[in-house]
């Protein structure tokens, strides 16, 4: 390819997504993905799935779905955006509600999408350091901004900021956006903050199906905020692909949303799980820190966690690892089941008895 050729590509360095190993025997505990299928009667939905239904565009409004997600998270119909995952909710909110020449601000560990929409978007941005205990610096985001982004629960630390915390942090910016992206906020103890978009105009409240629904395969996602900022989300995905929900997709979220003890009971089994999860790594020696989702984020001061990171892939145990500032010797932990999260204490406990 020539340089003048080469020029005309753009130049970007894309979020990359944790391995997703195929195969026998794999423990896989590096996505955050739920170890529970979904919802019988998703099962049961998929299966009655008329194929000619498919020869047609999908539902252009889904009302219906909409109705069910702002009836569980108490919220209006006109107050709820659809997306494809909720990776594309953000995207479009970034192009939607980012037009400022302030840098936005998100935690300086946070997920790690956010600079690369920044950087895709040309978005100037500005990092705010957590604290050492990995707790969010409230007032570290009532500077002068364009734009604020926020995980509660964080990712990937779990941690869950109190409510009066976000609430500080959306009324001391009324002249920005904040996003808030609740991705794990079912597992979280004070749950979402959904509710508040009656009461800011400026916050946006994004949530998923991946991980508490245990539906990361079928990508749906979704945001609350008023109807004024919903029908500028509806107007910049308006602008780039109108049909963002499939058929498959709004038949199984459909189903999912409406079976709320089955959601419940799976939550249920994660917390439990996590708690037995977090003992015995604290047996093992570890720090471990608090965690509202459906993961933890450990550390042991004196291991080499890279090295146990890969002895545990030799093993076909899948964990994750960010080589990022601050947190290289950490290890983030996806809540598996009881049997898989005791076939993992067992393989640390191997590493650390070499
Ligand atoms: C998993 C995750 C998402 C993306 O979820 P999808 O709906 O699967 O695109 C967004 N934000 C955070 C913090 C996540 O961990």
């Amino acid at each position: 390819m020539n340089d003048k050729l080469r020029e005309k590509l753009i130049d970007i360095e894309p979020y990359v997504p944790g391995d997703q190993p195929k195969g026998e025997g794999i423990i896989k505990l590096n996505t955050n993905e739920s170890p529970y299928p979904p919802s019988p009667r998703v099962a049961e939905a998929l299966k009655n799935i008329n194929p000619s239904e498919l020869k047609l565009y999908p539902d252009f409004v889904c009302t219906e779905l909409k109705t069910v997600l702002g009836e569980n998270y108490g919220v209006n119909t006109n107050e709820v955006f659809l997306g494809n995952g909720s990776d594309e909710v953000l995207a479009l909110c970034f192009k939607a509600f980012f037009n400022s020449d302030e840098p936005i601000l998100f935690p300086d560990i946070t997920y790690s999408f956010y600079s690369v929409w920044a950087e895709l978007f040309k978005i100037p941005y500005k990092r705010v350091p957590l604290k050492d205990d990995f707790t969010l610096d409230v007032e570290g985001f009532l500077n002068k901004n364009g734009g604020i982004v926020i995980p509660n629960p964080n990712a990937p630390t779990g941690i869950y900021e109190p409510k009066s915390g976000i609430e500080k942090i959306i009324r001391g910016n009324k002249d920005s956006i904040v996003i808030i992206d609740e991705a794990y906020v079912d597992f979280s103890e004070e749950g979402s903050i959904a509710e508040l978009v009656h009461k800011y105009d400026n916050l946006v409240v994004v949530q998923t199906y991946s991980k508490s629904r245990n539906l990361a395969g079928i990508r749906f996602g979704y945001a609350f905020a008023n109807p004024e900022l919903i029908g500028v989300l509806e107007g910049v995905k308006n602008s780039f692909n109108s049909y963002t929900i499939n058929t498959v997709t709004k038949t199984l979220a459909l189903e999912s949303g409406k079976d709320r003890g089955y959601f419940e009971m799976c939550v249920e089994n994660i917390k439990s799980t996590k708690a037995y999860l977090i003992t015995n790594l604290k047996e093992l020696g570890f720090t471990v820190c608090p965690s509202s989702s459906n993961f933890v984020f450990a550390t042991k001061a004196d291991t080499d966690c890279k090295a146990l990171f890969e002895y545990l892939r030799s093993k076909n145990i899948y964990v994750r690892r960010f080589d990022a500032p601050k947190i290289s010797n950490y290890l983030r932990i996806t809540v598996g089941t009881d049997r898989e999260i005791y076939a993992l204490t067992e393989a640390i406990s191997d590493f650390l008895n070499k």
